[in-house]
């Protein structure tokens, strides 16, 4: 290989690591691709140690997920989305809320008053921090999500307060046909 066709690779590699970093979240199905336990059709429950984990999440989202961390507030691009669709767990594929539950807390977290379905999710005390609250985790990796407090809207009357980075969202198909339909 020429000096010339090495310099251009090179560049070329480089031009599509810095396009990828300077996205806030990369696309999930990027990120996926290292992981084989992602499915959004699988509901077999998953159970990986932690050097697992490690090797198919990123550092962030190993640590979010796995190390129960916590991002900062109003950095997740997901927080003002008012897209329609469906967030499944960023770590396993697993279906967690739908849009039509988000409301603004303004909280600085995504924040939903209901889970897709009751077993989407899994509920435990933490009393970590000096206070008692409800960690919310993954019904199906048991990933850590955020928490769920009792001063939601209704009709419920709960907030899940939850790390964007723990989410992966999909827009929902009408949304598209709908687009579709005045561009004809
Ligand atoms: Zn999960």
């Amino acid at each position: 290989m020429s000096s010339f066709r090495l310099l251009s690779l090179l560049l070329l590699l480089s031009q599509s690591c810095s396009s990828q970093n300077s996205k806030n979240q990369p696309p999930m199905s990027e990120t996926n691709k290292a992981n084989p336990v992602y499915s959004r059709t699988d509901t077999g429950k998953v159970s990986l140690n932690p050097d697992e984990w490690k090797k198919i999440l990123s550092p962030e989202l190993y640590y979010i997920a796995r190390q129960k961390g916590t991002e900062r507030p109003y950095t997740s691009v997901w927080e003002k989305n008012q897209d329609k669709g469906t967030y499944y767990c960023a770590a396993c594929g697993n279906p967690l809320f739908v849009s039509d539950t988000k409301f603004d807390s303004g909280c600085g977290w995504p924040s939903f008053y209901a889970p897709v379905t009751k077993s989407s999710i899994i509920y435990l005390p933490d009393n970590s921090h000096g206070m008692s609250r409800t960690e919310v985790q993954c019904g199906r990796c048991k990933s850590h999500l955020g928490h769920v407090f009792e001063d939601g809207p209704p009709p419920t009357g709960l907030r899940y307060c939850i790390n964007g980075v723990i989410l992966d969202f999909e827009k929902a198909k009408e949304k598209e046909s709908e687009y579709n339909k005045k561009n004809d």
